[in-house]
């Protein structure tokens, strides 16, 4: 088992370079989510808070 440089979205699973850091639903909860996801949970979401950036690190 190798190590991995990337992360998994929290919530489509996908493995991505930058994840966002975000609370979207009422459990209070950081999540790390995709561009793609960070696009959609952020709209019209009361419960939404961005909490800062994660990429990896590349060498
Ligand atoms: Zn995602």
């Amino acid at each position: 088992m190798g190590r991995k440089r990337e992360k998994d979205c929290d919530r489509c699973c996908k493995s991505a370079n930058t994840l966002y850091r975000v609370q979207f639903d009422e459990s209070g909860q950081w999540q790390f989510v995709c561009d793609l996801c960070w696009s959609i949970v952020r709209q019209n979401n009361p419960h939404y808070v961005y909490g800062g950036t994660w990429k990896a690190h590349k060498k």
